[in-house]
């Protein structure tokens, strides 16, 4: 539990939040329209957007660290997304019909992603995974997937053991023995494991968080990129990457490229446009795009994938994307946003030395930094890049101290404090007020004793 007076300056701080909180618990299920919003006493009630920061109901600006579920590499409302919108608005959102604009979007993202050979375009990212699971199941007739502990890929209900534990019982009611009785869950970094379960040879595809768990808590060790492309090539399974976060950001090309490790299939999501919303894409080599394919009506009927979706490919997303891949394509706005994660890392770790905190502030190879409290086996053994060693369960009511904390100090972090998705866009005034807001945060949570024992 929080102490009390964190709470209850969070409380007066932010009436105005408080209010609509009430109000919206009247009409929306839990309070929030979404999971990941849930914070408690309240959630704070946004205005606006513009760059690296956001603004309150209660007047107060806060620099952001959600950046759009993460993808917001140039953050908020850059200018020529903001152009290319308007433009399009005007011009139309949706012809019901083919338009050059989603043939160049799709054009820029093939010469981005190296796995890119052919693009299809979806709503989501749970959507792009959907689709990618089910065309590996469609061209190789078989059913399992293999995938990650605490690996998550969205919403589809194959994808919903594995994320937490235990491993085996889906991270929500409702869904079917029948749709998860054929993802077979695996540690990750184990070359043993994996070739264990690809052995059988009836497993479609191998389905990964392209640089670890959760945008890399955990995150995937260089020489097992190699290692997963070898052995699913050897048993026939699709290399299936989930570069929903990572994509447009690990580097222009996401992890694929930066690791020079080319999988089969790509699922693509809010970095495909900048988080202009609803956009994805399920991408990959052409042979294996070819289920999607127009063919005789037995193969349409009996063999191809279809596809389906009111606002797959339209021109509002296609224009906004053609500006953002524009940008992301010179590799200013990745290069940036990872040195900007750097230096913040570096301020934090200071922060958290400095008070004989015990503890990590690491940037998982790229721009998502993750704070982690407590042990690991390399105490501070290590460059604090990519991280195989933390235990991966992080405790819920210190994050949402932490979180409160910095809300308090004008931080705006996703609602358990721990992850920060950096942009190109932050700048050394905001690093440096960042740095101290967490320094007095940790003070804050020493002195209320929540950081976990
Ligand atoms: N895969 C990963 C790695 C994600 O982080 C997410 C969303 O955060 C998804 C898939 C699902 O994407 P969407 O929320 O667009 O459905």
């Amino acid at each position: 539990m929080i102490n009390e007076s964190s709470r209850e300056r969070y409380a007066a701080r932010f009436p105005e939040s408080k209010a609509l909180f009430e109000r919206a618990k009247d009409t929306f299920p839990r309070g929030v329209p979404h999971d990941a919003w849930d914070v408690s006493p309240f959630p704070i009630f946004m205005t606006k957007a513009k760059g690296s920061h956001l603004w309150d109901v209660d007047g107060y600006r806060y620099i952001d660290y959600y950046g759009g579920h993460g993808g917001k590499v140039l953050g908020h409302a850059h200018p020529a997304v903001v152009e290319a919108a308007k433009k399009q608005i005007e011009n139309g959102v949706q012809y019901g019909s083919c338009c050059d604009l989603s043939l160049e979007w799709a054009e820029r993202v093939k010469k981005l992603v190296p796995s890119a050979e052919r693009v299809e375009f979806t709503n989501s990212g749970t959507e792009a995974v959907m689709m990618g699971i089910r065309m590996a199941r469609a061209l190789t007739g078989r059913s399992k997937i293999v995938r990650f502990q605490f690996h998550y890929s969205g919403g589809y209900d194959a994808v919903l053991v594995g994320y937490k534990e235990p491993f085996d019982v889906p991270i929500s009611a409702g869904v079917l023995p029948a749709a998860v009785e054929h993802t077979v869950v695996i540690p990750a970094n184990n070359e043993e494991a994996l070739e264990d379960s690809l052995r059988t040879r009836d497993v479609a595809a191998l389905i990964v968080e392209a640089a670890g768990s959760s945008s890399g808590v955990v995150g995937i060790e260089q020489s097992f990129y190699q290692t997963m492309r070898e052995l699913t090539t050897k048993y026939d399974t699709l290399l299936f990457f989930d570069e929903v976060v990572t994509g447009f950001r690990y580097s222009p090309g996401g992890v694929q490229a930066a690791m020079g490790i080319v999988p089969d299939l790509t699922a693509l999501g809010k970095g495909v446009n900048g988080v202009v919303p609803g956009a994805g894409a399920i991408v990959g080599r052409e042979d294996v795009m070819d289920i999607l394919l127009f063919k005789d009506d037995r193969w349409n009927r009996y063999n191809r994938v279809s596809h389906f979706g009111t606002f797959n490919a339209n021109p509002f997303c296609a224009a906004t994307g053609i500006a953002y891949l524009k940008l992301i394509a010179t590799g200013e706005p990745t290069k940036k946003a990872n040195e900007n994660a750097r230096a913040l890392r570096d301020g934090m770790q200071r922060k958290m030395d400095e008070r004989g905190i015990i503890g990590c502030v690491y940037d998982s190879g790229f721009s998502v930094l993750h704070v982690y409290f407590g042990n690991c086996d390399l105490q501070g053994g290590c460059d604090r890049t990519v991280c195989l060693n933390a235990d991966k369960v992080r405790s819920p009511d210190a994050g949402e101290a932490l979180y409160i904390n910095l809300a308090l100090n004008g931080i705006k972090a996703p609602s358990r404090g721990y992850d920060f998705f950096v942009s190109a866009v932050h700048t050394k005034g905001d690093i440096d007020e960042t740095v101290e807001a967490f320094g007095i945060s940790l003070d804050s949570m020493v002195e209320e004793n929540t950081l976990p024992k």
